[in-house]
C-alpha cells in the first residue's frame, strides 16, 4: 500500500478533499527528504507552490483564500506531511500558526489583508522565544512601541522556525500602551535581520533562525491583538502549534512503525525473522499502539476544534503532550528494531530519531505541558 493510501485509510475518510493533495505531496517529495535534511534547507519554490495552493495553512477559510479544511481534515494531512519529512511538516506548522494568530487576534481588515498573503505563496514564521525568555515567555523582553501611525519594534527572536524562508513574522512582545501584542513584520524592513541556527539536532530543513528587530518601524495596521494579556495572546497562537505538532508526530510515529515492522518481517537472525523475537515484537507492539494512541489524542483534539467546545484547550495539550512522548521513544524503538540498519543518516528511523526529539521541546515542552496539565487537574476539583 502507498503512503498516501495507507495515510488517508487510516484516517478512514476515504473520499475527503485531502486525498489529492496527499498523493501529490508525497510525489513531491519522493525520497527527497533525506537530501533536504542533509543540505539543511527545503526548496523554496516547493514551499511557495504548497503555500499558493493554500495547503500550509488549509484551515484558512475560504473567504480569504483558504481551503476551510476542518481541523480533523488538516490534521490528517499535517500527519501525512510529518511522515514524509518533518521539516515540511515545521514550516506547516509555522504557516498555520501565523494564519490562525491572525484569524484570532485581527480585525477584519488585517483578516482580509493578511490570509489573502499566507494563502497566496508568501511564507510566515512565529516569534515567541527570546535568548532569556523560553519556557517563561512572560519573561519576554521584545517592544513594539508605538509612534504616531506607526510600530516600533526592538528585540530578538530565538529559534524561529522557517525563519529563513518567511517573507513574514508574527512577532509577539510588550506594547506601549499596556499589555501585549503580536505584529506581522515583513523580513524586508529596515532593521530586520535573519541568521540562521547553525546545525540544529533535527528537522534540520525547517529553516529555523535568530531574528534581530533594531528600531523596526511598521504601519499601526500591522499590529493584532493591541493591549490584550501577552500571556492570552501567546496561549491562542500556541495552541493551534501544538495541535499542528502533535498530528506531526503521529506522522513520524506511522513512519517508524512501517520502517520497523517491515524490517523485522523480512531480517532472519537465529534462523527466524527478528519479528518472532519476542523481545523485538515488544517494539513493534509498542509503535503499533503509540501510533494509535497519538491518532486517537489528536483526532480527539480536532474535533473539539471543529465544534468549537470549551474542552479544546486541554485535549490539544493532551494530544501534544502524548504524542511527543510517544514520538519520541516510538522513533528509538525503531531504531533499535533496525539496529545498524538504522543507525545512520538517509535511513528514515535515523531522521527520525533526531526529529521526534525536538518534538518534546518546542510549542510548550513536555514538562510545560505536564505543569499545565496537572493544574488544570487541580482545577476541575473546584
Ligand atoms: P528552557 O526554558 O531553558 O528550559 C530548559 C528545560 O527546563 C526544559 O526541559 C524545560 O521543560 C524545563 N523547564 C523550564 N521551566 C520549567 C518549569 N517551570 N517546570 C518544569 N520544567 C521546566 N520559538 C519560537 O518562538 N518560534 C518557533 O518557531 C520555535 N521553533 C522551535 C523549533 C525548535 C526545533 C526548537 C528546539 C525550539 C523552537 N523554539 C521556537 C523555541 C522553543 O519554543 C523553546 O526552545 C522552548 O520553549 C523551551 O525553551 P528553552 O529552550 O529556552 O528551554
Amino acid at each position: 500500500m502507498s503512503v498516501t493510501a495507507a495515510a488517508t485509510d487510516e484516517q478512514g475518510t476515504a473520499g475527503d478533499p485531502t486525498a489529492v493533495p496527499a498523493a501529490r505531496l508525497a510525489d513531491l517529495v519522493g525520497d527527497r527528504a533525506d537530501g533536504w535534511d542533509r543540505a539543511g534547507v527545503l526548496p523554496v519554490d516547493l514551499l511557495r507552490g504548497l503555500g499558493a495552493d493554500g495547503l500550509l495553512c488549509a484551515e484558512v477559510p475560504v473567504e480569504h483564500g483558504g481551503l476551510g479544511w476542518t481541523s480533523l481534515a488538516n490534521g490528517g494531512f499535517t500527519a501525512h506531511t510529518g511522515g514524509l519529512c518533518s521539516s515540511l511538516r515545521s514550516v506547516q506548522t509555522s504557516q498555520g500558526m501565523a494564519a490562525w494568530t491572525v484569524q484570532r487576534l485581527g480585525e477584519r481588515a488585517q483578516r482580509a489583508e493578511y490570509l489573502r498573503r499566507l494563502t497566496g505563496g508568501e511564507l510566515a514564521a512565529v516569534g515567541f522565544s527570546e535568548p532569556h525568555a523560553g519556557s517563561d515567555l512572560a519573561a519576554m523582553s521584545t517592544t513594539i512601541r508605538q509612534d504616531g501611525d506607526s510600530v516600533v519594534v526592538d528585540g530578538h527572536k530565538v529559534w524561529v522556525t522557517a525563519a529563513a524562508y518567511a517573507d513574514l513574522v508574527v512577532v509577539f512582545g510588550r506594547y506601549s500602551e499596556g499589555g501585549g501584542a503580536a505584529v506581522v513584520v515583513p523580513v524586508g524592513s529596515p532593521g530586520v535581520r535573519v541568521e540562521r541556527v547553525a546545525d540544529p539536532l533535527g528537522c534540520r530543513a525547517a529553516g529555523h533562525a535568530e531574528v534581530f528587530l533594531d528600531s523596526v518601524r511598521v504601519p499601526s495596521s500591522a499590529v493584532l491583538g493591541a493591549g490584550a494579556g501577552l500571556g492570552l495572546l501567546v496561549a491562542s497562537a500556541l495552541a493551534y502549534g501544538r495541535k499542528s505538532v502533535a498530528w506531526g508526530c503521529v506522522g513520524i510515529l506511522r513512519a517508524c512503525r512501517d520502517a520497523a515492522v517491515r524490517h523485522a518481517a523480512t531480517r532472519e537472525q537465529f534462523g527466524k525473522p527478528l519479528a518472532e523475537h519476542q523481545l523485538v515484537a515488544r517494539h513493534l507492539a509498542e509503535l503499533v499502539t503509540g501510533a494509535h494512541v497519538a491518532t486517537l489524542l489528536c483526532e480527539h483534539a480536532s474535533r473539539c476544534w471543529d465544534s468549537g467546545s470549551p474542552e479544546s484547550v486541554i485535549s490539544t495539550l493532551l494530544a501534544k503532550n502524548e504524542s511527543a512522548r510517544l514520538a519520541a521513544r516510538g522513533a528509538a524503538a525503531a531504531v533499535q528494531v533496525l539496529a545498524s540498519a538504522g543507525a545512520r543518516d538517509g535511513h528514515v528511523v535515523a531522521r527520525a530519531f533526531r526529529d521526534a526529539k525536538l518534538m518534546e521541546i518546542i510549542e510548550g515542552s513536555t514538562e510545560m505541558c505536564q505543569v499545565l496539565l496537572a493544574e488544570h487537574a487541580v482545577r476541575a476539583l473546584g
